[in-house]
């Protein structure tokens, strides 16, 4: 199974018209950049990319691609005391992972600092940036609030070439950290706290991971994204709306500038039930061993999720049904797992593989013989073909699938029932072997060898089909099951005395030893997926997979089981009227 490309553009079915689509055709109608389209994915390296973020690269890589333009990546890397090498390394990973691909346009704000530096003494010498002498800290508590004004600095006034000379110190590193800023001049009773004398550079001691000790002053946040997106003459600054109270500074840096101008629109970010998407949260599941790493597949991260056996058509198809809007909402994470199921369900082989074996011993079948059953690959794809899987007289089935007491509706195995066995015969309990401590350690059955390859010729039906796997030729391994990262649907509804981590689920990782599988799995690449029939698709791990064979990772179960509970709780209060009716 090899991952395919995003859709041909030109397919229509892959342009979906959101707002932001929208926006891009109208300003093509009306000229605005003479029918270009610039987009950019502009990742902070402070952490590895999570499914979040694939929502804004399906977006801008999306948008580039379906209007004939140009996605750029460019890294956002102002902040060196966070940033590193390995999450460069991992992003570029990632986005190349799901599909996309910026050519040449690898930027890095960074390569930008000279450019920035010299707009900011521009801005000093226009009177619209000065030196400020204050503390971070009073800086914060001068203001104000939504409702009360700021209060000035008294450095505000500073006259030009003082503002020079001390910037210019400030970048000689005459300075410790701390002890100036550089802000713009706009307005300390605006409207929009953001525009009240924000500031522009901050002094930081600290080596960057490109410029290294060239730089100890750095420039923000907002006095770097719009220039960059003007440097680099993007058309449609898309991001998420926590910026939209950053569009007035936005605005006012490039117009301050007389620069080219290019235009943000915000889009509301992803957020999904059940887990966390900040990479900061994420940094300290990592840095105190809550997970394995960033790539451990109960991460929302896009390494994480590949580890665990999700494709990059699941993820981008994921990004299309969420489509985007302007309004922050929660999404469920069964619409993910569900993408992974359809794209899965089209595509991955099947398999048979016992999690919690139980051995039975076929008494009437011949000692030493081993038959090759012929199975099907893939139901639904019959170009996958088919393969052989031995049977004999030991085999091993799921413990979950025999009740010596079977309730109602336990169709399974249980003494004296009849059941087929997949691609191969009719099986029948006749013995319940225990131990002394009375737990059940083995089955004996007859089989019935005119039901061969699975149908009684004389037209018996049975309720049930079990797999299983054929006790001498299976390959026993290890296998790791996955639930929620959080026990809580809703992560940001927090008690006060609650902290995030409480919710952590101490049962989201389960590791089965002593899995018995089809023999054929023993030598499945490390990344490839299938589905284990009946219990779901498993990914043979690519980290911790040895020369002698592969570890499995459950991607997802089979059905939804929590849309089904949900589903019969929703059912639970129908009135009973309503089921009269229909009789
Ligand atoms: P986080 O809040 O998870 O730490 P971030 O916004 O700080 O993420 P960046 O590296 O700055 O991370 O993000 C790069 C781009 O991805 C930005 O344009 C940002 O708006 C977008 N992005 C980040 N998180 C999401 C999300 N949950 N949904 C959609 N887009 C996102
Ligand atoms: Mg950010």
């Amino acid at each position: 199974m090899s991952d395919s490309q995003p859709n041909d553009p030109s397919d229509s079915d892959s342009v979906h018209q959101d707002f932001v689509r929208q926006i891009v055709i109208d300003d093509n109608a009306n000229g605005k950049w003479e029918g270009r389209v610039q987009t950019r994915f502009p990742p902070e390296p402070n952490g590895y990319l999570h499914i979040g973020h694939a929502k804004s690269i399906c977006l801008n890589f999306g948008i580039a691609q379906e209007f004939g333009g140009q996605c750029n990546l460019r890294f956002d890397d102002t902040n060196p005391a966070k940033e590193d090498v390995e999450y460069v390394d991992s992003i570029k990973e990632d986005v190349r992972w799901l599909g996309f691909d910026w050519g040449e346009q690898e930027h890095y704000a960074s390569d930008y600092f000279d450019q920035l530096y010299e707009w900011a003494v521009q801005l000093i010498n226009k009177g619209k940036a000065y030196v400020d002498s204050q503390s971070l800290e009073e800086i914060r508590s001068h203001r104000g609030t939504s409702t009360e004004p700021g209060t000035e600095s008294p450095f505000r006034d500073r006259a030009v070439e003082e503002n020079l000379d001390l910037f210019a110190s400030m970048k000689a590193g005459e300075f410790e950290d701390g002890a100036h800023v550089l802000r713009a001049k706009i307005d300390m009773a605006s409207k929009h706290l953001i525009m009240r004398d924000p500031v522009m550079y901050r002094i930081r001691h600290e080596t960057h991971h490109r410029t290294g000790d060239t730089w100890c002053l750095y420039p923000m946040y907002d006095f770097t994204h719009g220039q960059s997106d003007s440097i680099e003459r993007v058309t449609h600054s898309i991001c998420t709306l926590e910026f939209e109270n950053h569009r007035p500074l936005y605005d006012w840096y490039l117009d301050a500038l007389g620069i080219y101008h290019s235009e943000q629109t915000e889009f509301a970010r992803l957020n999904l039930t059940y887990t966390v998407m900040s990479k900061r949260r994420l940094l300290e599941l990592v840095e105190e061993g809550r997970v394995s790493g960033w790539d451990d597949p109960r991460m929302p991260t896009l390494s994480g999720l590949r580890r665990r056996g999700y494709t990059p058509e699941a993820i981008r198809n994921f990004c299309t049904e969420i489509g985007v809007t302007k309004f922050n909402s929660l999404t469920g994470m069964e619409v993910l797992e569900n993408s992974l199921r359809e794209d899965l369900n089209k595509r991955a082989e099947r398999r048979m593989g016992v999690l919690r074996p139980l051995k039975v011993v076929i008494e009437n079948y011949p000692d030493g013989e081993v038959e090759e059953l012929e199975a099907v690959n893939n139901p639904g794809d019959e170009s996958a073909g088919t393969r052989k899987v031995p049977f004999s007289k030991v085999l091993y089935i799921e413990r979950d699938d025999f009740m010596e007491d079977p309730p109602k509706k336990f169709f399974r195995l249980s003494p004296g029932r009849e059941v087929r066995l997949r691609y191969a015969y009719f099986i029948t309990c006749t013995e319940v072997v225990k131990d002394e401590a009375g737990e059940v350690i083995e089955l004996r059955c007859t089989y019935d060898p005119a039901t061969r390859g699975g149908d009684s010729p004389d037209g018996r039906k049975v309720k049930a089909t079990l797999h299983w796997v054929s006790a001498e030729h299976a390959y026993e391994t290890e296998v790791r099951l996955y639930d929620h990262l959080l026990g809580r649907e809703d992560p940001s509804d927090l008690a006060d005395d609650e902290d995030w981590k409480d919710l952590l689920n101490p049962e989201s990782l389960e590791t089965l030893s002593g899995c018995q599988l089809e023999p054929s799995l023993k030598n499945a690449e490390p990344g490839s997926r299938y589905q284990f029939e009946r219990l779901g698709y498993f990914c043979a791990d690519a980290v911790d997979s040895q020369a002698d064979g592969p570890v499995f990772n459950r991607s997802a179960t089979l059905r939804d089981a929590w849309a089904k509970i949900r589903k019969q709780a929703e059912n639970k209060p129908k009135p009973k009227g309503k089921k009269k009716k229909k009789k």
